[in-house]
This record gives C-alpha cells, structure tokens and sequence, in this order.
C-alpha cells in the first residue's frame, strides 16, 4: 500500500457566498513532489493555507502520516507563502537564526543549517547583508532558506519560481530535487508549466474550488496520449508523399528543425500501426524525426480547464 503523508478528505470552504473550494479530497503521498495546479481563483491558495491552519475548513478533514491535524503538526511543516514577511532591518543571518530557533532548532543546530544552505544556495557571503539591501529575487532565496532550515516533513511553497531569474530558478529547482531525495514530501502550487514537467511526480487541478483530476502524472499524461507522430524527412531526388494525406490524417508540424526536412504531425487511427507509418517513410528519404507526440502538461491544464468551462 502506498505511504501517505497528507490527505485532504472532502475539504470545502465558503468565504461568505463565494465557494472558494468544494469537497476536495487528495492524496500526497510520502517523499513525492506534487504539483497543485489550477486558473487564477481556483483555490489553490486557500487549500494551502488550511493545511497550514491559517484559516479552518467548513467541511471535510486534514490528515498528516494518518492523525488528523493539529497545531502540534506545524512544526513538522514548511511553508513559504506568496506575500513573503522578513523583517527588513535584519540581517540575513540573525533572521533566519532567529526563525529556525522559532521552530525548535537549538542556537548550534541552527547555525549549521544555516550555513549549510547558504552554501548551498551559493549566497555564503549573505550572512551580513541586511535584507533591505537584496532585491526581490535575493529575498526569496532568504525565505527558501527561512521555510527548509527546520527540516520538516512536508514543505509547502506557494509560486516559489516566481520573480526567479533562469538561473536562480534552477539553484531552487536543484534544492527541491534535494530536498525530495533527502526524503521530505514538497507540495508546491505554480503556474509555471514548466517546473511541473521536470519536477512533479503527481499533480492535482483544481478549478473553480473543484478538483478536475489528480493522480500520478505519468498515468495522467498517459490517460491524455493519442496516437499521433512527428516525423521529419529528407527526401529522396524524385520521392512523393502525395499518398501520406490519403493513407493519414496530418497537419502541420510544430517541432523545431535544424535541417531543411519536410515535416509533419501524423494521426493514426485504431486500424493502424507506428511500424507501418516508418515504413512508408523509410522508402523514401532519410527520417530525420520520429516520435510519438506526449501531452505536455500545459496541453493537459488547457484541455482539461476549456472542456470544463464549456459545460457551464
Ligand atoms: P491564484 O492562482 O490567483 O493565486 P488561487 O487558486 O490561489 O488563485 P484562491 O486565492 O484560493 O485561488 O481563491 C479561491 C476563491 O476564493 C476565489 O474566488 C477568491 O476570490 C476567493 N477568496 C480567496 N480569499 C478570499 C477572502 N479572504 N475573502 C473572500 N473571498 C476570497
């Protein structure tokens, strides 16, 4: 059976008429990085801050490792919020000490921490700086620091890409690879889809305070496949594909070329078979292309959302 680390049992929260999230369930499971996608005001945010108990469901239950949640939980949680809060005249140092002692490290454990991650993050000469001398992107490396130095359980990071130059972003990136192989569980929201492809192993999306699909996203992308290939060819002197459009359904290819290929997006249907596809190809140029055509999570999110919103 699968190890749970968090599961969220039929959550609904209503502020005033508006229905910020209805009858939610989820499962984390245990040293996974999930990914909780969804539009703007879908209730990403609000489901966050319930686990963090920030504010309290109307309906429906948290569960950590099995026990429902309590305040004697949040030590065991790191959580960094959108709106990042660091005390301004501080230096980088004295904040993020006095922030790991808060949550229970003692003054040596908590040095250590902090010069590990400084280290890692490759800011070990931050340790003076005051915060109001860094700029947007170098604060929020500062809060990575402020969320992971307790070593909990679960993280939790709402937008934790956002404001982060290329390189940056991947120091961060780097970190939760870590951090997950370090055996921590990480749920982060975003609505970058591109951290989702190389980072998530399960995602969930919500819209409009529904959940539309949750799971592990290689099942996901799976569900989502069709039989469809790109291929690019370089033709032999004198070779036709005329034939292609009539034994196929095609469009036009969007993959980038280096060399001066024809190319296409192939549609097989049930009767048919890859084999048969490189074959016709095969006897009549040099395949320079060929492969089949995965859902990219950002295909998944439209597709998902669009189908959704034209019911209504
Ligand atoms: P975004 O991607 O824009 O951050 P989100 O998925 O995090 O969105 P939430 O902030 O959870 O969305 O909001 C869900 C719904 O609840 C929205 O309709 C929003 O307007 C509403 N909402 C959120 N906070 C409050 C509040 N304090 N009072 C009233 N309504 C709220």
């Amino acid at each position: 059976m699968q190890d749970i680390l968090l599961k969220i049992d039929g959550l609904t929260k209503n502020y005033g008429k508006q229905v910020a999230l209805s009858q939610v369930s989820l499962e984390v499971p245990r040293g996974s990085i999930f990914g909780l996608l969804g539009p703007n005001g879908a209730g990403k945010t609000t489901l966050i801050r319930m686990i963090n108990q920030i504010i309290f469901p109307d309906k429906g239950e948290i569960f950590i490792e099995g026990e429902p949640l309590t305040p004697a939980h949040i030590s065991q949680i790191g959580y960094m919020p959108e709106e990042r809060g660091l005390y301004r005249n501080m230096n980088v140092g004295e904040q993020l000490l006095y922030l790991g002692q808060l949550k229970g490290l003692s003054k040596s454990q908590a040095n250590k921490q902090l010069d590990f991650w400084l280290n890692r993050l490759e800011i070990p000469h931050w340790k003076h700086k005051k915060l109001q001398e860094l700029s947007k992107g170098m604060a929020q490396k500062v809060q990575f620091i402020a969320t992971v130095i307790h070593q909990p359980k679960l993280l939790i990071f709402d937008e934790v890409f956002s404001g982060l130059d290329p390189i940056n972003a991947e120091i961060i990136k780097e970190q939760v690879l870590y951090l997950r192989q370090e055996g921590s569980t990480i749920l982060f929201s975003t609505h970058r889809m591109e951290s989702v492809e190389s980072l998530c192993d399960y995602i969930a999306l919500l819209n409009r305070s529904k959940l539309l699909l949750s799971g592990e996203l290689r099942n996901i992308k799976r569900q989502f496949q069709e039989d469809k290939y790109e291929v690019g060819i370089i033709p032999n002197q004198g070779s036709s594909f005329e034939e292609l459009s009539h034994l196929y359904k095609i469009s036009d290819a969007q993959f980038p070329s280096i060399h001066n290929e024809k190319k296409w997006l192939v549609e097989l249907s049930t009767q048919q078979n890859s084999n048969d596809l490189l074959y016709y190809l095969s006897q009549r140029g040099k395949i320079t292309h060929f492969k089949q055509q995965i859902p990219s999570v950002s295909d998944i999110f439209i597709q998902t959302i669009q189908k959704e919103n034209n019911k209504s």
